[in-house]
């Protein structure tokens, strides 16, 4: 299987990691679409929300948790934040292991593009 993501988590391709255990890692996206904008994985492989069981629940449950710590370090939580996850092509996905991204430093609008 040839994930970025999973590369990324490996080792293989370097990031900018603001946390990491042993479920799940966040580190800063490569193309930024607001001041603040970073990605909170599961480290293990899921392609799409559309895969999620209910065995997920624990590890995905840490994905807004982590994110709402590492906003609070950056500084964005007063202001406010957005959290998205997109799935499949309709909903805008192009790295196929599920991602949570969040994006602050500016105000968002809605709906979303
Ligand atoms: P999505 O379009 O929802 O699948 O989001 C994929 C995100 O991954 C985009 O915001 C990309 O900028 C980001 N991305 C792609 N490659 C990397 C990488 N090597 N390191 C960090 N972020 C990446
Ligand atoms: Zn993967």
């Amino acid at each position: 299987m040839d994930c970025l993501f999973c590369k990324l988590v490996k080792g293989e391709i370097p990031a900018t990691i603001l946390y990491q255990d042993d479920d799940v890692i966040a580190f800063e996206d490569i193309m930024p679409q607001a001041p603040t904008h970073f990605l909170v994985i599961p480290k293990r492989h899921i392609s799409t929300l559309n895969d999620l069981t209910d065995d997920d629940s624990p590890i995905v449950g840490k994905l807004p948790i982590v994110a709402a710590k590492i906003a609070k370090e950056k500084g964005i939580s007063d202001a406010g934040y957005r959290v998205t996850m997109n799935c499949n092509e309709m909903g805008g996905q192009t790295v196929y292991h599920i991602h949570m991204h969040v994006l602050g430093g500016r105000a968002m609008t809605w709906p979303p593009g």
